[in-house]
């Protein structure tokens, strides 16, 4: 099942070309004790409802809606740093890209956080800020929490996933916490929509790409992850509960590259699709 968010806050089953509005079910996802989307909580045991729905709705192109981020407010964005062995002796080897400050692999360095109000949809566009500095594109496959899932062992990891989409982790190079350059509003871009993990299968051969105006940049595969993702919730999920709607950034792969404005950043993932967003200027 592939769904989206679109237009002012709908829902829809996505099928090839097409959305149906199945927003009503969002009135149905009991209220959570605690934080978190009761929507993707709920997700699992609406997915008959969701098909009842849009079997009396009436089709749209998806070509025609403005599509909105999937996951529409996460407490927490959690994103892997350097995830991938190649991308990781890509930054060590350049010092526009580490800065003077040595990656260590993420089981030292930890997972990192980005705020939710950086987040997009892909039919909006990043907003450049500090032209004067290089701003970097990153692809990553995202993963979007349905349980909540503290200190959850490996075995049990996947069973904790609502769905993936693809990523775009825009990052400000230079010496500032990560955090905070990762921050800037619309440099988070989650897309097209969630595929479910039935129809998306297991998540460690995903072939991902990302091209920036055609030119092919970035070219990957989901194998080459040095945490994967059962192994991402294990050990974010060790330091702090991870609810509903919560998004993973698993990491980007080798081939990171700057964007200016006026670009058109192409991203997909295998069995999710594909996202082209646009670079302007901020103001
Ligand atoms: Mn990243």
């Amino acid at each position: 099942m592939k769904l989206c968010r679109y237009d002012q806050g709908r829902l829809g089953l996505v099928r090839g070309d097409t959305v149906f509005d199945v927003t009503a079910v969002l009135d149905e996802a009991p209220p959570l004790d605690g934080p978190g989307d009761p929507f993707f909580a709920a997700l699992a045991d609406l997915t008959g409802r969701i098909e009842a729905l849009a079997a009396g709705a009436v089709p749209r192109p998806l070509a025609e809606v403005r599509l909105l981020s999937p996951a529409p407010s996460p407490g927490k964005i959690v994103a892997a740093p350097v995830n991938y062995r190649a991308h990781l002796d890509e930054v060590n080897d350049d010092a526009e890209l580490h800065h003077g400050n040595l990656i260590n692999e993420i089981h030292r360095a930890g997972v990192f956080l980005k705020a939710p109000s950086s987040l997009i949809g892909p039919s909006d566009k990043v907003r450049q800020r500090f032209l004067d500095r290089r701003t970097d594109h990153e692809v990553e496959l995202a993963v979007v929490i349905g349980r909540r899932a503290d200190r959850v062992s490996k075995a049990e990891a996947l069973d904790h996933v609502a769905g993936y989409c693809i990523g775009l982790d825009i990052t400000l190079r230079g010496p500032e916490e990560r955090s905070f350059r990762k921050s800037i509003d619309t440099y988070t871009v989650l897309g097209p929509w969630i595929v479910t993990p039935d129809e998306f299968g297991p998540p460690t051969s995903m072939g991902l790409k990302l091209d920036v105006n055609g030119e092919p940049r970035q070219d990957a595969n989901t194998r080459d992850l040095i945490l994967g993702v059962a192994d991402l919730i294990v050990f974010a999920s060790s330091f702090y509960t991870l609810h509903p709607g919560d998004v993973l950034l698993t990491g980007t792969p080798e081939g990171v590259g700057p964007i200016r404005p006026g670009d058109v950043i192409n991203a997909s993932v295998e069995r999710i699709g594909a996202i082209s967003v646009g670079v302007v200027a901020a103001d």
